[in-house]
């Protein structure tokens, strides 16, 4: 049978090497004659793995001891609601949303339960193409508690590289398509959050990376298992954690390291996203209308420039094994979401295909 490449944004592919060992190990793990999936988060096992799973995330990206890690469930939405609880104690405090896309405005429209929102768009669109506007154009108010933004908008795949630096301001920044695909300084952060399920592993674990200081300003009927001092006193473990995920996670983080680190893993990215958007753009059947510098390493959007073709592209590549190539449903298209455990092959094998069908119907 010919190789699978999985396109998908989420849950995505997971490097081979990781499923093997966890294959190895699922029914003895660490020769302790019961499954990972069978053992106590309390156990000292586990929590040799929480505390391995914490260092290896630190050294990854270089976290300073001044921002604590937490591993805590409901996805980067449950943060779309934690975000304001944690960080503004009184309901209706001013703060700012930037609006660069679907991510970034779903959770702008959810602070609204808690706080008075400014939200800032910054999306704009000249000679046909979409771009963000510089951080520096950005309208943030002083009065505001705290700025919210989204690095990268999986669905629209378009990229915000700047790192922010606005003077006294607190930046919380949704991180879930973009945590380890590039190398931040975390010191430009005060939080930073992201689902488990695109960069990190398979879904069930958002990881917090805070700074110390956010702690105990969360408002007094923030839900407990929301409540980011409660979960930082009790280890991320305030009641059951994923412990499966948790426990591949780190394997994954311990193959990135193998693999050279995040810098490492970001030139192999830029490779393989800059090798796709030259094709696309070579291209007379696929367009992508994202400005160059705005342009997603991680989510490469195009369309067929004649439509009528999108269903047969998608079941043609589905044949050759290039799967979930459809594009979210808000906008249509197509999108192949290839994250740190895509290989190049499966680009160049996406590319062949894509070509072919270019000459074919195009
Ligand atoms: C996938 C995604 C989400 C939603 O994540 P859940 O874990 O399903 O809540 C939010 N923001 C961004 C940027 C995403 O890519």
């Amino acid at each position: 049978m010919h190789e699978i490449y999985n396109f998908s944004a989420g849950p995505s592919m997971l490097p081979k090497s990781v499923m093997k060992k966890v294959k190895k190990e699922f029914l003895n793990w660490s020769n302790i004659g019961m499954s990972m999936l069978e053992i106590s988060h309390r156990s000292v096992d586990f929590i040799k793995i929480a505390e391995s799973s914490e260092k290896n995330l630190r050294k990854l990206l270089l976290i300073p001891r001044n921002y604590k890690i937490l591993f805590l469930h409901g996805g980067a939405r449950g943060q779309f609601s934690a975000v304001p609880m944690n960080l503004s104690k009184n309901f209706g405090e001013e703060v700012d949303y930037i609006n660069s896309g679907y991510w970034s405005l779903s959770a702008a429209i959810e602070s609204k339960k808690y706080c008075k929102t400014n939200i800032i768009n910054v999306k704009k669109i000249k000679n046909n193409k979409k771009y963000i506007l510089p951080m520096k154009n950005w309208k943030v108010k002083k009065t505001s508690s705290y700025l919210h933004y989204c690095p990268n908008e999986t669905i629209e795949g378009i990229s915000i590289y700047e790192e922010p630096k606005f003077k006294k301001k607190v930046v919380v920044g949704d991180f879930s398509s973009t945590i380890l695909s590039r190398f931040i300084k975390i010191k430009n952060y005060d939080l930073i959050y992201a689902g488990s399920q695109k960069n990190i592993g398979p879904p069930g674990i958002t990881i917090l990376i805070i700074k110390k200081n956010l702690f105990y300003k969360a408002n007094k009927y923030t839900p407990s298992i929301l409540n980011y001092t409660i979960n930082y006193k009790n280890k991320s473990m305030f009641n059951t954690p994923n412990t499966f995920t948790w426990y591949i996670s780190n394997l994954v983080f311990k193959w990135i390291l193998k693999n050279g680190g995040v810098k490492c893993i970001e030139e192999k990215n830029i490779k393989k996203s800059k090798l796709l958007y030259r094709a696309i753009d070579k291209s007379n059947l696929y367009k992508n209308n994202i400005k160059i510098t705005n342009r997603s390493q991680m989510n490469i959007t195009f369309n067929l420039i004649n439509k009528s073709l999108n269903k047969k592209f998608l079941e043609e590549s589905k044949k050759e094994g290039l799967l979930n190539l459809k594009g979210h449903n808000i906008i249509g298209g197509m999108r192949a979401s290839i994250y740190n455990a895509m290989p190049l092959k499966g680009i160049q094998k996406l590319i062949k295909f894509m070509l072919k069908f270019e000459k074919k119907y195009g």
